[in-house]
């Protein structure tokens, strides 16, 4: 019971708070790293001006007030789209241009990426232009305050009136993650146009654990465990473990992760856990993580080929109270006694808003009473949906696959409502049933060729594994 006390507070209602501190805090310090690594395309000739307007911190801050930035390290998590995209060549300008010229800006509190580029010295036709086009594949509310962005000037081959004081916008990029490279590039005469571009890092296997003392978070801390490894570990067990009330001191733990560094050595992020295993009143757990190829999500297993994953989730919200149960109930706004066909949750405007399985995005879109509405389908006969939202997380919309405990959007008060709040459905064969005490499906169990392709895959990370030392405290972590 000592131990449940330590541990509580760490199991699940710190999950958010920490992940924002991830995204906004280490790995925005590093971008600065990775855009003079990157920055190797552009011709050594050209004169590079730094303007620096942004006091240490901020981006910390920035992050810890807007939750919606929390959801970046998820993206880069979930959407396993590495491999889908093609790295990009720069289009390299003419080195004969006379005016050549980079220049990097960082994000201001309360900027736009208009403002940016013009006092960056940009044309406001050209930034429009080069905004435009990277609109395709950057949402500009991910934008950060102490981001760089970098313009690269130079004289355009289809500007013919190019006047030599004012050189013409040739790309702008910036760095979304620290192996994610976006830029809007001028091609002659068809304007600008996006690129992405993945970044080559070095990966490096880690094999980390120890005994739990007090709490497995505090444990792996201890071990130098980067946060957002140990955040990932507890998701991952989380549905067969009750941190609250399971751990006892003695019980140990070990995670097998990817870990990247730039060409020097330098960590520039941590990757997926491979493999974890639980030891708990001597009782031995392992999962490990596996993408089902018939269908492209990546999930973990345990040995037998059985989804860590239990149910769709009941609560798909951290820290909120149950408002409004369902059932019968006199309207709040209306007066009058009709069916309640969800549960409501109080919480803060802004508060992130799970999905609650994994499935596909049906509709995203403002829904009349319900306001801005999300509804997930997550197999034949569960849907699950969302109402009321304040905004719809980054790259919600129809037809968008989303994980479990992926955030989809936030809490708001649209449409009809009293207040800030959640309403939450759970439709079983398209009608609404009570989601807090109705038996939800079980995650997803292996068989057949995937059976097959599941035990080759975990045979292999067994001997990886095997292959690869136990580190009981690791040497180089990054400030969290
Ligand atoms: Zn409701």
């Amino acid at each position: 019971m000592k131990s449940g006390a330590l541990v509580g507070p760490f199991g699940k209602s710190l999950l958010i708070p920490v992940m924002t501190l991830i995204a906004g805090g280490a790995v925005g310090a590093l971008l600065a790293t990775t855009f003079l690594t990157s920055s190797s395309d552009i011709p050594s000739s050209s004169l590079s001006m730094e303007e620096s307007q942004e006091a240490p911190g901020a981006p910390l801050e920035a992050a810890a007030s807007k939750p919606e930035e929390s959801d970046e390290i998820e993206a880069s998590e979930v959407l396993e789209k590495e491999a889908e995209v093609t790295v990009a060549a720069y289009a390299t300008p003419k080195t004969e241009s006379l005016q050549e010229m980079t220049k990097t800006v960082s994000v201001s509190k309360g900027d736009t990426l208009m403002e940016v580029l013009t006092r960056a010295g940009a044309d406001r036709t050209e930034s429009h232009e080069a905004i435009t086009a990277l609109n395709e594949i950057f949402d500009p509310r991910s934008l950060r305050i102490g981001q760089d962005i970098t313009l690269y000037f130079g004289n355009a081959d289809d500007i013919q009136q190019s006047d030599a004081a004012t050189p013409s916008l040739i790309r702008v990029s910036l760095n979304e993650d620290v192996d994610r490279q976006l830029a809007a590039v001028r091609t002659p005469g068809s304007g600008f146009t996006a690129q992405e571009t993945i970044l080559e890092l070095d990966k490096k296997m880690v094999r980390a654990g120890g005994v739990i003392d007090s709490s497995l978070f505090l444990s792996a801390a201890q071990a130098g465990i980067p946060t957002k490894t140990i955040v990932d570990l507890i998701r991952i067990f989380s549905y067969d473990v009750d941190f609250q009330r399971e751990i006892q001191p003695g019980d140990s733990f070990e995670v097998y992760f990817e870990r990247f560094a730039d060409e020097n050595g330098n960590i520039l992020k941590d990757g997926s856990i491979l493999w974890a295993s639980m030891t708990l009143s001597g009782k031995k757990l392992s999962v490990y993580r596996f993408k089902t190829e018939d269908d492209g999500f990546t999930d973990y297993y345990d040995e037998k080929g059985q989804s860590v994953k239990k149910t769709l989730m009941r609560t798909p919200i951290d820290g909120a109270r149950l408002t409004s149960g369902f059932g019968k109930r006199k309207h709040p706004t209306l007066g009058y006694t009709k069916m309640h066909r969800g549960v409501d949750f109080g919480a803060r405007s802004g508060t992130p808003i799970m999905a609650a399985g994994n499935g596909t995005v049906e509709f995203a879109a403002r829904n009349g009473g319900y306001g801005n509405y999300v509804r997930i389908r997550h197999n034949s006969e569960f849907k699950t949906a969302y109402a009321h939202m304040s905004k719809f997380a980054k790259g919600i919309r129809k037809g968008a696959r989303v994980r479990q405990g992926q955030i989809i959007g936030y809490v708001g008060s649209t449409g009809r409502s009293t207040g800030p709040h959640l309403h939450y459905e759970v439709h079983k064969s398209d009608r609404q049933i009570n989601p807090l005490s109705v038996k939800l499906p079980a995650g997803r169990k292996l068989g057949g060729k995937m059976l097959a392709a599941f035990q080759s895959r975990s045979e292999q990370i067994r001997q990886e594994v095997a292959s690869v030392e136990l580190e009981t405290q690791l040497a180089s972590v990054k400030a969290d």
